[in-house]
């Protein structure tokens, strides 16, 4: 009897942490906040939704809101795969070796994907497209090849036209070139991490101290929310359709980026592989490799999301050698014994806030 009681108490203790948690939760939580003092925009762009969230009223509120919703609609119709007339569309269909004219925006998205594709032995590739394309990750297709692997010899073919030296980006005045007619790029790692930063920019540029944004899953935090400390953000456990906080973390003036294997994937014979393709080896990451997630904190957010697909796809311990190499905040998680284990760099210790 008095094992049961102990029992039951256990359970409802257990219950309110995990509660209590998840208040302080993954999805920024403003909990404590005076919700009619809380300013919140939201809205669709790059094939997911993005909000910014501000812990006191404003003046201009409307204004500020038009100029941020503004650049996100510009910034998907500039980098989108979905539009076939955005700019990047545009700039996949076969053309010239010649330097063409692009947005300042696209010139320095590929300037900073050449940089990661460097830092990272070439893991990290826009120039993915083809394969990217061939696995059924592409846009207006719904992800895997019901089932079905790819040829060997369609992989060469794909493989043939990827490699990060294939596109040459100059910022000023902001062109860009490719190596070979066929070369297509694809900045689904890299886009919602540059978009997170330029609604930053323009925050900033209004005087806005305190806000928290969301590009997708790309988060960046200034200031303070409504509690007065420092935003404090859940990184999610990896696992598909449930939504539950692994550890929280604070971000000043910081963004954090996940990759993983766990929200866009498919099964081939019996493995499940995801969106993450390898260009060394041309084949989607297969879960059966271990590691879940990869998670990145960097003043950054466009390097934040780039590095944490290029850390993804290293794998565990290659990823997470050349993240304690170059100094930067990480957290990697493997499946371990029926649970989830985590290593992280010695960076990303300090945000974290249990
Ligand atoms: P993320 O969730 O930021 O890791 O981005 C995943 C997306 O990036 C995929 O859906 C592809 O569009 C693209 N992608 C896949 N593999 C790579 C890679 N090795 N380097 C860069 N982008 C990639
Ligand atoms: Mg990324």
């Amino acid at each position: 009897m008095k094992r049961r009681v102990a029992f039951l108490v256990a359970l409802v203790v257990v219950g309110a942490v995990v509660v209590w948690i998840r208040l302080r939760g993954t999805t920024p939580s403003l909990s404590d906040a005076d919700s009619s003092q809380v300013v919140e925009w939201s809205g669709a762009t790059m094939g997911g939704t993005w909000s910014v969230k501000i812990p006191h009223a404003m003046a201009d509120e409307e204004k500020l809101h038009k100029r941020v919703a503004d650049e996100l609609a510009r910034l998907d119709s500039l980098l989108s795969l979905w539009h076939e007339d955005s700019e990047v569309s545009r700039f996949n269909r076969p053309k010239g070796v010649e330097w063409i004219s692009v947005s300042k925006d696209l010139a320095e998205i590929v300037s900073v994907a050449r940089q990661v594709s460097e830092e990272t032995g070439g893991a990290f590739d826009i120039t993915i497209a083809p394969l990217v394309n061939l696995w059924g990750f592409g846009p207006a297709q719904s992800g895997g090849r019901n089932g079905v692997v790819s040829a060997e010899a369609e992989i060469a073919a794909a493989r043939a036209r990827v490699g990060w030296r294939g596109v040459e980006a100059r910022v000023s005045p902001p062109a860009l070139r490719k190596a070979r007619a066929e070369i297509a790029i694809d900045l689904g790692a890299i886009g919602k991490g540059y978009a997170a930063d330029a609604v930053a920019r323009i925050l900033d540029s209004a005087g806005v101290k305190d806000y928290l944004i969301a590009i997708g899953g790309e988060l960046r935090g200034h200031g303070h929310s409504a509690s007065g400390a420092a935003w404090k953000v859940g990184v999610e456990t990896p696992v598909a359709d449930v939504q539950r906080v692994l550890l929280s973390v604070e971000l000043k003036e910081q963004g954090i980026s996940t990759s993983g294997d766990y929200r866009n994937f498919f099964e081939m014979g019996g493995v499940r592989y995801c969106h993450e393709i390898d260009p060394r080896t041309g084949w989607p990451i297969a879960a059966a490799r271990g590691l879940a997630g990869v998670s990145v904190i960097h003043s950054s957010s466009v390097r934040a999301d780039a590095l944490a697909t290029g850390f993804f796809v290293l794998g565990a311990e290659e990823g997470f050698k050349k993240a304690e190499e170059m100094g930067i905040a990480a957290l990697f998680v493997t499946r371990g014994q029926g649970k989830f284990e985590m290593k992280m760099t010695k960076e990303f210790a300090g945000p974290v806030k249990r």
